[in-house]
């Protein structure tokens, strides 16, 4: 089972997010068929969303968009409170040669755009207040920059994110996925900041250490160093899609009399596939039939 964490550094200086999101990103993957790049893009910003989840409290759900112009033409991660993800790409089949260095060119997979960052809240009990947007262009098309950069300038937060998905060539195609968000709070020690910074950015990979069998823990301790830790919380991360045949049903019904009519008279009945996870709905001609019959049409 994925696992995020979340904690204080020296009673407060700063917040670390920590997660193994493995199993996560590889259910996105084996869901979407996404292509190898793509899946990196994809399960950076899955795993960033839920990093970011973690650190809102004010939300019911928060969805990243990245709206891009390359070949992967855009990404959306959903995080819930209860630390749900799902997410999908405009275009999963999108390749690009790997980097000079041998990785996965994410950046060019992405190039430009803007990074759009929305919490909504108030669904359950009825309120549906407008969401809360941030938006930033994209700086940098990594995803764990362009995550920092949003905390930076929509947030007012100095931050730094890391992360990263493995990959090898058969099933399981994930073989590690993970990430690490340190934000410092206002007025931190310079001393801790400094500390953490320096420690960050010579951290070795976290999928390697993932690969080698490191936890949320571990992550967030080989961030911190020796620094004062404190775990404040500990969830969960599961790729899960809020559809359903009802849901499918209703959207079909909200298409129209006229369109549910022609749908079984052409198609003997329908088939509707979720954007998020690419879970399909057969509904037959007496599903159709039903949903004529009901009032809800
Ligand atoms: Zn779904």
């Amino acid at each position: 089972m994925d696992k995020l964490i979340h904690g204080i550094v020296e009673g407060g200086a700063a917040r670390v997010y920590a997660a193994v999101t493995t199993e996560t990103v590889n259910e996105a993957v084996r869901r979407h068929g996404t292509s190898p790049t793509t899946s990196a893009a994809l399960g950076r910003t899955i795993t960033g969303a839920a990093l970011l989840g973690a650190s809102f409290k004010d939300f019911d759900r928060l969805t990243v968009k990245v709206e891009c112009d390359g070949p992967v033409e855009g990404i959306t991660a959903e995080a819930t409170v209860e630390g749900f993800v799902r997410g999908y790409v405009k275009n999963p089949n999108a390749e690009v040669p790997a980097a000079a260095n041998g990785k996965f060119d994410v950046r060019g997979i992405v190039g430009k755009g803007t990074f759009y960052v929305i919490r909504e809240s108030g669904f359950d009990i009825g309120l549906r207040p407008d969401p809360y947007v941030g938006s930033v262009p994209i700086i940098s098309g990594e995803i764990g920059e362009d995550f920092a950069y949003y905390l930076a300038k929509s947030e007012q937060i100095p931050s730094a994110v890391l992360l990263g998905v493995l990959l090898q060539n058969t099933e399981p195609f994930v073989t590690a996925a993970g990430g690490l968000m340190v934000q410092m709070m206002p007025g931190a020690n310079e001393h801790v900041v400094t500390m953490i910074e320096d420690t960050v950015s010579r951290a070795p990979h976290l999928t390697s250490l993932i690969n080698g069998g490191a936890d949320a823990n571990d992550l967030a301790k080989m961030a911190v160093g020796e620094l004062d830790f404190e775990i404040l919380e500990e969830r969960a991360v599961v790729f899960k899609c809020n559809c359903s045949l009802e849901r499918a049903k209703t959207m079909i019904a909200a298409l129209g009399r006229e369109e549910v009519e022609s749908m079984l008279a052409e198609n003997n009945g329908a088939v509707m596939t979720c954007g998020f996870c690419n879970e399909i709905y057969q509904l037959n001609a007496d599903a159709l039939e039903a949903i004529l019959a009901g009032d809800t049409v």
